[in-house]
């Protein structure tokens, strides 16, 4: 059998719409998170390797999977972030200050 032909039978095999996308995608999730029975990851091996939705829809769970994990393993905020939040605060606080200065001029006019 030469390659060219084994290559187009694959693409052929590949299925362009799901007809059990909801419950790929549980499957999808089950084995991001580690929680996926022997069985399950029997099929998803299947599954991954003719399902076109199903393989994309496991690269996004797994990207959304890979940005979170990077997020919680950087506890610490960069200094940028906290520079920003201080300077909020700093304007909430003269918004404040703003208001209670507003509130006695009321009093003192009238
Ligand atoms: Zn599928």
């Amino acid at each position: 059998m030469n390659s060219d032909m084994n290559e187009t039978v694959e693409a052929d095999k590949l299925k362009h719409s799901c007809e059990n996308h909801q419950k790929c995608m549980e499957m999808i999730q089950a084995v991001l998170d580690g929680s996926a029975t022997a069985d399950e990851m029997e099929h998803f091996k299947t599954n991954m390797s003719e399902c076109m939705p199903c393989i994309e829809g496991y690269e996004l769970e797994n990207s959304i999977k890979e940005a979170l994990k990077m997020k919680v393993e950087k506890k610490c905020c960069p200094q940028s972030v906290v520079h920003k939040i201080k300077s909020n605060l700093g304007i909430a606080l003269v918004l404040v200050g703003m208001v209670f200065i507003e509130i006695k001029l009321f009093h003192l006019i009238f």
